[in-house]
């Protein structure tokens, strides 16, 4: 098995002094943190470092006024969170993965004497876990309940626990407070959301733990297309679990992005390509990449995900040329493990994605989230290995397959992303479009060949910089792209291939 290549700095998370004492605790000081979690080495370093998280930056827009915001992000391998002032609150977002190294910033900071708040995910589907290390829990939308815990603490009437919805509609809420973010340490500050929840409910997804509830809900197009523009950034990506959910809003959308001349990417399911018009859309709104949840190529597998709405695998060839038509680049997600799958989709699926010349693809190993249908499913058949919520990645095996062993299940995915990060497939998926081939090659390296770079780049804060030649380079071309694609009719659209040109970012 080939050996990684992988810096203690991408395994370990830094360490907290345990003999720091404060001087004092700095009141009406808050420090937003997101914890560290350990970096697969088989997979790309660089993509921890796209796009910053929406939740912390949402929690300090919403912060009242006599409060000072701090941000850190341990991701960004800077060290571990400042404690010069020390904060008078610390909150922590919790994701599954990273809960532990929650859970000791929490207990490290609460033993100095400041309130930790913990929200997030995890929190939600499991608050008497969040609860023991924590001041209080906030459970559902942050948003809502931030400024309401921190009157509570100048009142000196914290509560345990907060609970909000998520039925409000979000476009009362404040627009992210991005100047906090070091804007070098990633490829783009502009992460967007238009869109709440998602019309599917797929067995394996988060979104379908029964705790979380998330109704379908859009922003004002114009609110969103204002944002991009305040970031002053050329390319944005949406950070929507599915911004394709509701087809007639995400047109609106793409109708309010298109004077602005930027370039942006959004998970979308495969759906969206009924009705190739859309796609159009998204092109001419300066969309120059997709991420799709292909998720199995096999029919039986998709059925039982209870992903609705989606077309059958196979139309998934037919489906992603009309993106590449459209010059949109695909980046397919594709677990591995479902009880349908034995040891020959590893390479059924490789070789699928190779002969669709899908520019991107990640990988995942089925991973049954706690409170989802998919997890009370394999405990009730005694199929869970264990449950340490660290090895919930899906990047390891934490439940037993059906038709293969959990090592073949795991080597197979290692097996998956060796071969396509390797020279001969990324040669093989190149751009038709031989304009095309330069910045798809730049991508694709800087991306996929890298990690031995990007430790040093994470750590020295130039993301931004090698990015930003790729970034501007794939944003000239499409709005040239975008003015010969207007000028072609639909109809003749349809009938003619049009040239490719996104491959870059
Ligand atoms: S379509 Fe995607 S976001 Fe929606 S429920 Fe399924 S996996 Fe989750």
């Amino acid at each position: 098995m080939k050996t990684y290549w992988h810096p203690k700095q991408m395994q370990i998370a830094p360490e907290l002094h345990p003999a720091f004492r404060p001087e004092r605790v700095e009141r009406h000081i808050v420090l937003l943190l997101n914890p560290f979690y350990p970096k697969d080495p088989r997979a790309s370093f660089g993509k921890h470092v796209l796009t910053p998280t929406l939740a912390l930056t949402s929690l300090a827009a919403a912060t009242p006024p006599e409060w000072e915001v701090r941000y850190w992000d341990e991701n960004l391998l800077q060290g571990p969170p400042p404690c010069e002032p020390f904060p008078q609150v610390v909150g922590i977002t919790v994701h599954l993965t990273f809960a532990k190294r929650a859970h000791a910033l929490a207990e490290w900071y609460r033993a100095r004497g400041a309130i930790v708040i913990l929200g997030g995910l995890h929190v939600q589907s499991c608050p008497d876990e969040a609860v023991r290390h924590a001041d209080a829990i906030a459970i559902g939308n942050g948003v809502i309940l931030w400024p309401q815990i921190l009157r509570d603490i100048d009142r000196n009437c914290l509560q345990k626990v907060y609970r909000a919805g998520y039925e409000n509609s979000f476009d009362a809420e404040p627009f992210p407070m991005r100047d906090l973010l070091p804007r070098r340490s990633f490829l783009t500050t502009t992460s967007l959301i238009a869109t709440r929840g998602c019309k599917n409910r797929c067995t394996f997804c988060y979104l379908a733990t029964s705790k979380i509830r998330m109704p379908y809900r859009c922003r004002r197009v114009r609110q969103v297309a204002l944002e991009f523009v305040m970031d002053d950034q050329p390319y944005a990506v949406f950070t929507d679990n599915n911004l394709g959910s509701d087809p007639e809003y995400l047109r609106q959308l793409c109708q309010a992005l298109r004077p602005l001349e930027k370039i942006w990417s959004a998970a979308v399911s495969l759906d969206v390509t009924d009705d190739p018009s859309l796609v159009r859309e998204m092109a001419l709104a300066g969309c120059t990449g997709v991420f799709v949840g292909f998720e199995t190529l096999s029919n039986e597998n998709l059925h039982e995900t209870n992903k609705k709405n989606t077309p059958a695998p196979k139309e998934y060839s037919r489906r992603v040329d009309i993106f590449h038509q459209n010059g949109i680049q695909v980046n397919g997600s594709f677990v591995f493990g479902f009880d349908h799958d034995t040891p020959e989709v590893f390479e059924q699926t490789a070789d699928w994605i190779e002969r669709n010349r899908l520019e991107c693809a990640t990988f995942h190993i089925l991973t049954p989230y706690p409170g989802t249908p998919l997890f009370r499913q394999f405990e009730q058949e005694g199929r869970l290995l264990h449950k340490n919520w660290e090895l919930y990645d899906t990047a390891h095996v934490v439940f037993r397959p059906k038709l293969m062993s959990a090592e073949t299940l795991e080597e197979g995915y290692g097996w998956c992303y060796q071969r396509l990060f390797s020279h001969r497939s990324i040669w093989r998926r190149r751009p038709q479009d031989v304009k095309a081939i330069a910045p798809y090659l730049a991508m694709s390296y800087l991306y996929k060949r890298s990690n031995w770079l990007w430790k040093f780049l994470i750590e020295h804060q130039l993301t931004a910089l090698v990015w930003r030649p790729i970034v501007e380079w794939t944003r000239r071309r499409h709005v040239k792209f975008r003015r010969q694609l207007a000028s072609t009719p639909k109809i003749a659209q349809e009938q003619t291939v049009i040239v490719p040109v996104s491959p870059g970012v």
